[in-house]
């Protein structure tokens, strides 16, 4: 499953709604930032309307996703009510963390639970006209909002906060490669990862990616190539993986954002176990991570940039 997010279809009410009203439409639920997902059967959890039309669960409107395959996607926001009638028709205990259980997902259904958490959680922290406090209404199809007041009409649009993950290369005099990963002090004990931080307003992508990993590791990188993407909804950010080079390599750490920071070869890299595994050897990021496609693609010497 690929969603078309069909934004053509947004602002043609007539055809949205006739979409909302049609028995094989999708709901997917989202309840405060939670995703329904049983984790007996590891998959996420919708439902057709024909199938909800079947219940006493009623949901008025939704927000439009999009459309796979002729079908369309529905994202709703549930008050606390509707979250607990969704589980108990569910069979499922409760709303859970995607950030959590996302790995456990297959990829298209964690990536449409990501569309759906991220759209609900943007209109759940607007309800005000951030201009003059007014309610504001949802319009196209759940993807903007409009201040009510006449006198303002102010637009508010969804947020995406970019944020660069970069691993760091450099030849050593052993003529070895070396790779520079972290460990955050929030992390499970000896997960090793790239480093990571917010694009600061007025700065390039670039630019980002060198005061970074001075700012956390007091290394001087040049050259900074982009890799690939990765959405990060919790609540709003998108991850843009880079590749950069190391003019210097004296480690001096910014122990706030950092708790220890290494060169690691790539034989290193190849002994380290898995986020979640026991033992004592250094572990590496989630699977589903763009810091593990960057750091597996590194270590395999895949797809580098020239
Ligand atoms: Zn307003």
């Amino acid at each position: 499953m690929r969603i078309d997010r069909a934004d053509y279809l947004r602002r043609d009410e007539k055809s949205v709604q006739a979409l909302w009203n049609d028995p094989s439409s999708v709901v997917i639920p989202v309840y405060q930032t939670g995703n329904l997902i049983d984790l007996n059967r590891n998959t996420a959890v919708f439902k057709t309307q024909g199938e909800l039309q079947a219940t006493d669960l009623e949901h008025v409107s939704g927000t439009f996703l999009g459309l796979d395959k002729g079908t369309a996607y529905f994202a709703v926001n549930c008050t606390e009510q509707q979250a607990e009638r969704w589980c108990e028709l569910s069979k499922v205990t409760e709303f859970s963390d995607l950030r959590t259980c996302g790995p456990l997902l297959p990829g298209h259904e964690a990536s449409i639970l990501a569309y759906s958490r991220g759209i609900i959680y943007w209109q759940q922290q607007n309800p005000y006209c951030s201009l003059c406090g007014t309610a504001n209404r949802l319009v196209s199809s759940g993807h903007m909002m409009s201040c009510s007041s006449p006198l303002c009409s102010s637009q508010t649009f969804p947020r995406t906060d970019p944020a660069v993950i970069m691993l760091v290369e450099r030849t050593g005099d052993d003529g070895q490669r070396y790779c520079l990963l972290g460990r955050s002090p929030q992390w499970p004990d000896k997960v090793f990862s790239t480093l990571a931080g917010f694009v600061e307003v007025g700065e390039t992508l670039e630019a980002a990616v060198i005061r970074e990993v001075h700012e956390e590791a007091g290394v001087v990188v040049i050259n900074p190539r982009y890799m690939a993407s990765q959405p990060w909804p919790f609540p709003q950010s998108i991850m843009l993986g880079f590749i950069a080079t190391a003019a210097t390599s004296e480690i001096t750490l910014d122990e706030t954002e950092v708790a220890e920071a290494r060169w690691f070869s790539d034989k290193e890299i190849s002994t380290f176990g898995n986020w979640g595994d026991d033992g004592d050897n250094p572990k590496l990021p989630r699977k589903d991570s763009i810091a593990r496609y960057l750091i597996d693609n590194w270590c395999e010497r895949r797809n580098l940039p020239v």
